[in-house]
């Protein structure tokens, strides 16, 4: 039997891994529990397991941490590890700790082929998917490493959320994205409520349908910008599953939903998506048509990206325009910008092999809408936007 990884699979799938070695399934449930609720990779650890099955164990798998190519940490306290996952790519995760939680921003792929225009994954291209087990590792090494470093009594945890808003689009990466939320969310494994873990995505409007009844966890929805015009531009994924379908699909999402709304990102682009009528246009598409809350992000550039952070003033004023409404409006507090953290910013390393970046870099520069409060639906070039 060729060695495997047991990172890579959810409770099921160990259950059948160890089915093959002829054990039965709760010698299935001790492994998993051992591997996730401990930490523990070397099967001579594992005290209740029989002394055969370890040297099964020991013969047919391996638990593979990912490589930690290096560690910073913010003075908030936010913490930024590069995992080395080969063949010259990287990705990045991040642990935000607030007081009553602690938040790990886990990466799905390395690089993103999406190509959005504020972000700076989608400027360096795409290389490939990561496995489950590599989506796990990066949990698996941030729980385990934090317990012992921030010196938790036992059954503490460290990690008490998951966003999947690191590099990638985990709707892109489906077939991996859902043993590893079954891993995050199992009893077993790390016990976290479907509400505590969110996917977050550009719009993939298929897959939001398949997460419904695969695997329903928190949604977040990417979404930027209030029309179609304009989001073309910023998520091209819109060209092809645009604005009224993702609401659609967002919709259908809440039947199944451990919340009862959908959060819609929305990153403030100076002269771009943050003027009065941008945010009365976005009362108009949501407002008794989809339960949500919107998450205002102030954008953190990158020289590539060509945009700015919109001002404090008309962040707060775009947030009253939607709070006015009744729309429910938070606007993020930045963290870990000090160490290119923050949202937007994960970069890591991408060989990129399909040429998003060269699509990216010579699309056309967006026009940027300065005066009057008009908004940019206004004055926005058609012909510039599809270039
Ligand atoms: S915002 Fe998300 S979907 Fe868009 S390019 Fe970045 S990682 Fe990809």
């Amino acid at each position: 039997m060729k060695s495997v990884n047991l990172l890579e699979f959810d409770l099921d799938g160990l259950a059948a891994f160890c089915e093959q070695l002829g054990e039965k399934r709760f010698r299935a449930t001790q492994l998993f529990r051992w591997i996730h609720q401990k930490g523990a990779s070397d099967f001579a650890q594992m005290s209740d397991l029989a002394k055969s099955l370890r040297e099964k164990l020991a013969g047919t798998a391996f638990v593979k941490p990912l490589t930690i190519a290096s560690e910073q940490a913010s003075t908030d306290g936010t913490i930024k590890w590069l995992f080395d996952v080969g063949g010259g790519d990287a990705v990045e995760t991040v642990f935000i700790p607030e007081d009553d939680r602690g938040t790990l921003c886990v990466s799905s792929q390395a690089g993103c082929a999406v190509g959005c225009r504020f972000c700076s994954t989608g400027h360096q291209g795409f290389s490939r998917n990561l496995t489950a087990g590599e989506i796990v590792a990066q949990l698996w090494f941030a729980e385990h490493h934090l317990r012992k470093r921030l010196d938790l009594a036992d059954g503490e945890r460290a990690i008490t959320n998951i966003v999947m808003m690191g590099m990638g689009e985990p709707l892109q990466n489906y077939s991996a994205l859902v043993p590893a939320l079954r891993v995050m969310l199992d009893d077993h494994g790390y016990g976290l409520s479907r509400r505590r873990v969110t996917v977050s995505t550009s719009g993939v409007v298929p897959m939001i349908d398949r997460l419904r009844d695969d695997c329903p966890v928190a949604l977040a929805v990417s979404l930027h910008a209030p029309n179609d015009l304009l989001r073309d531009d910023l998520v091209p994924l819109n060209r092809k599953y645009p604005i009224a379908e993702l609401l659609a699909s967002c919709n259908r999402y809440l039947d199944a939903a451990p919340r009862d709304f959908i959060t819609f990102e929305y990153c403030m682009l100076d002269g771009v998506n943050d003027t009065p009528e941008h945010a009365r246009q976005l009362v108009h598409l949501v407002r008794d048509h989809v339960s949500c809350k919107f998450n205002l992000i102030p954008f953190n550039p990158f020289p590539e990206s060509g945009l700015k952070r919109s001002p404090r003033e008309r962040v707060t004023a775009f947030a009253r325009v939607l709070q006015d409404a009744g729309v429910v409006t938070t606007i993020r507090k930045t963290r870990g910008d000090d160490i290119d953290a923050a949202c937007g910013q994960l970069a890591g390393e991408v060989q990129d092999r399909t040429r998003v970046k060269e699509r990216i870099s010579t699309r056309a520069p967006i026009r940027i809408h300065r005066e009057g409060p008009q908004g940019v639906s206004e004055t926005y070039n058609k012909q510039e936007s599809k270039a």
